[in-house]
């Protein structure tokens, strides 16, 4: 039997058939709804529960944690109804709403940035314009591949679409990409997607946290606050594991000669010689050098570990998750076994 599903930005209720999450059925209603992950993990579809019951499926504590499941917060992408339901998303302090689209793109560029990541340039060939916010991602499909989320690294109003893209040992999609992807070969790209973005009306300081190919969306963060004249303090902590890990080193360099206000910082976690550079794990980081976090905003991206941990750290000094925007970048086989 099917149940009806009411939220409360949307004006109609529509149904949900038997065994379909609240978020599944919305889009299959043909409505928007905000979400990440789509699997648990990342919490951009937490909703109120206002009527009805739910079957929740496996989640990570990460995306909603105990005390919000206590209070009555739901994921709409784990969510099953088993009544006539009520839900709201809760409002993000600002949106990002662009229309949905299906690119035809084509390969300009491939090359290595470092011994695993490469940086991928992207043109348009049709089904645009394509606009998305600062630190937004997009789901690529590489001939034939199942798709896959990567960040975009460029600026929303540049007309090539750049990627960062770190080879897996055994990953399907990201090996084809380092390997076998050649310039002129075509790409859908579908999105954008994603809630942890830029929120460009906030002028306090902005603390940035990017881990291995995560500098992707926190570049396109803090290059775009940068652009839109932010004067706040904007730092930049870039945890890789060694030396030959690092890249874009000169022109996060060049930003800082440019711009006062902005301070970057690479971080070791496992140097392999002597360096006069910081070492240790993002979170320790944090705990060395972040005090006053009033008025601040986080952005974190990169491996869900140093997202979580980071996020952990910061907690404990005062920044709460409704002001840390994160990507974790989840594979399908971290999803598919998420809170399990
Ligand atoms: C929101 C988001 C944004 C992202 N942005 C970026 C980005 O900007 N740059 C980037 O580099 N990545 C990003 N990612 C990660 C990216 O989407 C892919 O997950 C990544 O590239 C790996 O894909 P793959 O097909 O190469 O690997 P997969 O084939 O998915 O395999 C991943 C790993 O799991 C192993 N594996 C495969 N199947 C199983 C199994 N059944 N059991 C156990 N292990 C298995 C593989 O050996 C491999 O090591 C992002 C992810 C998310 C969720």
């Amino acid at each position: 039997m099917a149940f009806s599903v009411r939220v409360r930005q949307i004006a109609a209720p529509f149904g949900a058939a038997p065994g379909q999450t609240i978020l599944d059925a919305a889009f299959a209603a043909g409505h928007d709804y905000p979400c990440g992950c789509q699997s648990g993990n990342c919490g951009a579809c937490k909703s109120h529960l206002l009527a009805g019951e739910v079957e929740m499926s496996p989640y990570s504590d990460y995306a909603l944690t105990a005390e919000e499941r206590a209070a009555g917060q739901i994921l709409a992408c784990r969510a099953v109804p088993w009544s006539d339901v009520e839900v709201a998303w809760l409002e993000s302090d600002e949106v990002a709403s662009h229309a949905q689209r299906r690119l035809a793109c084509r390969v300009l560029s491939i090359e290595p940035l470092t011994h695993d990541i490469s940086r991928l340039r992207l043109g348009i060939e049709s089904g645009g314009p394509f606009t998305f916010s600062a630190g937004q991602y997009a789901s690529l499909a590489f001939d034939g591949l199942p798709p896959r989320d990567y960040s975009m690294a460029s600026q929303p109003d540049e007309d090539t679409l750049e990627f960062h893209i770190r080879t897996l040992p055994g990953g399907a999609v990201s090996a084809h990409v380092r390997e076998r992807l050649r310039p002129g070969d075509m790409v859908r790209l579908d999105g954008p997607r994603g809630i942890s973005f830029l929120r460009e009306k906030h002028t306090g300081p902005i603390l940035a946290f990017a881990g291995g190919s995560g500098l992707a969306p926190i570049k396109s963060i803090v290059e775009r606050a940068l652009t839109l004249g932010a004067r706040q303090p904007i730092r930049l902590y870039f945890g890789v594991r060694d030396e030959r890990d690092l890249y874009l080193e000169g022109h996060f360099r060049a930003l800082e000669g440019r711009h006062g206000n902005f301070r970057f910082t690479p971080v070791l976690s496992e140097p392999s010689g002597d360096t006069a550079r910081r070492t240790g794990f993002l979170a320790d980081i944090i705990r060395s050098d972040i005090g006053e976090v009033d008025g601040a905003r986080a952005y974190l991206a990169g491996p869900p570990v140093m997202v979580e941990t980071c996020m952990a750290a910061l907690a404990e000094r005062g920044l709460g998750r409704e002001r840390c925007h994160a990507d974790a970048f989840y594979t399908e086989a971290e999803r598919a076994g998420a809170g399990r």
